[in-house]
């Protein structure tokens, strides 16, 4: 069974192809700035040279076709016919409280995920654009839609409510959602599987840190909290994103700056976070960690900022499942970041956290157990592989049709 995974953006597609059999990686690529100058298709096949395309790419149409093209090739493809791809499986960011797992994608469901436009406005849109350019061009291949925020369905009513008067709920559905859910789902399943445990009986905290971030609770299995609300802007500091704020801030500012909505949203989601915090120097963490070895003061109380909310989750998190048995480190930074994890983690043994820097230092993008021999919690850092839950998810879907 061959499974095409695509993660559709406004101005990229990201794809993999994986032969389901061994779930191994035949073929992965990119296709960027769709509509723009400058275009370019990159195709990683397994195993053979990776190939660049570079010509005009106008729509996603044509790009989904070079993606078909770079499959099929004689040189770079990996599969010599198209029937050979059984399912699509897309990624579509925004569920809204309909879909609490994967779904097949018939029109019904396409124009519910119209309806969540307005949820997520920026996402939707080319994720559906995706989802209709394959079923034109694979007609009679099942698509199959994946959801960021279906694992957080599962968080009870007293943890997605948010203060304000119950009829904005009822009237427009304003509560946590949450993000990142497949990603979290992955590290909590897989961090089980290491341990050779039931995750049924654990109870996991996931900090998924790349330039959006959440952290989410775990608890038998199931997202229980997470700290992605509404919008992708709340919880920690992420790279441009303010993270949580006190909501008394945003009319007083746009007051004082005589700002418009869309001003005052630029500046939440645009610049802040690390890009604000540190007046300029950098949205990413690199930078910012050159910096502060650097001396500079202003990358320091960045990171110190970020360091201190990741803290506070996991103490939040820690209490709502009044225990913890697992921490997970995952995404672009917390996979690559050894001093991030350190400095987390070296004030909360308390919680019985304990990691070993021997294990920790230099660890880079790879799976390993960091926490020492005795910590209470063990600790984990699991590179994230949300296109492989894509691709599980959608031949559970398939073999559900049969
Ligand atoms: P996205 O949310 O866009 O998927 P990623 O998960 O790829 O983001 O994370 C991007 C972040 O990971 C950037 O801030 C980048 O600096 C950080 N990162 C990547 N490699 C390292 C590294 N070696 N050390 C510290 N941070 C890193």
């Amino acid at each position: 069974m061959k499974i095409l995974v695509v993660n559709s953006g406004s101005s990229s597609i990201k794809y993999c192809l994986f032969d389901m059999t061994d779930q191994s990686l035949l073929a992965k690529g990119l296709v960027e700035r769709i509509g723009i100058k400058g275009s370019c298709i990159n195709h990683f096949p397994t195993g053979k040279d990776a190939t660049k395309r570079v010509m005009a790419i106008p729509d996603h149409r044509k790009g989904i076709e070079l993606v078909i093209d770079a499959l099929l090739n004689s040189k770079s493809g990996v599969i010599d016919d198209i029937s050979k791809i059984t399912a699509v499986g897309h990624r579509v960011v925004h569920g809204g409280e309909k879909y609490s797992g994967s779904v097949l994608l018939n029109d019904d469901v396409i124009n519910t995920l119209n309806e969540f436009i307005e949820l997520a406005p920026l996402h939707n849109p080319p994720n559906i654009l995706g989802i209709k350019v394959c079923q034109e061009l694979l007609p009679d291949t099942p698509q199959v839609g994946v959801f960021d925020t279906a694992f957080h369905q599962s968080i009870p009513k007293e943890a997605f409510l948010y203060g304000l008067p119950y009829s904005y709920y009822e009237q427009y559905r304003i509560r946590r959602y949450g993000f990142h859910g497949t990603s979290h789902q992955y590290v909590a399943q897989r961090a089980a599987e290491i341990l050779g445990k039931d995750i049924k009986e654990l109870k996991i905290i996931t900090c998924h840190i790349g330039n959006g971030s959440s952290i989410t609770a775990v608890k038998e299995g199931k997202s229980v909290d997470t700290s992605l609300g509404f919008g992708t802007i709340s919880g920690i500091i992420m790279g441009t994103r303010c993270g949580d704020v006190d909501p008394a801030i945003i009319p007083y500012l746009m007051e004082k700056e005589n700002l418009s909505f869309k001003e005052i949203n630029d500046i939440l989601y645009r610049k802040s976070g690390f890009i604000g915090l540190s007046e300029g120097i950098s949205s990413d963490m690199r930078d910012l960690e050159e910096q502060v070895q650097a001396g500079n003061i202003k990358a320091k109380r960045t990171l110190d900022v970020l360091f201190y909310g990741l803290k506070k989750y996991i103490g939040a998190y820690t209490a709502a499942m009044n225990g913890l048995d697992v921490l997970v480190f995952t995404a672009g930074i917390g996979e690559n970041d050894p001093r991030l994890r350190k400095e987390v983690c070296q004030s909360l043994d308390f919680f019985g956290i304990n990691i070993d820097d021997s294990k920790n230092d230099g660890l880079r993008g790879k799976e390993a157990i960091i926490s020492t021999e005795n910590s209470r919690v063990t600790v984990l850092v699991i590179p994230t592989y949300e296109e492989l839950m894509i691709a599980r998810d959608t031949v559970e879907i398939c073999n559900n049709l049969k």
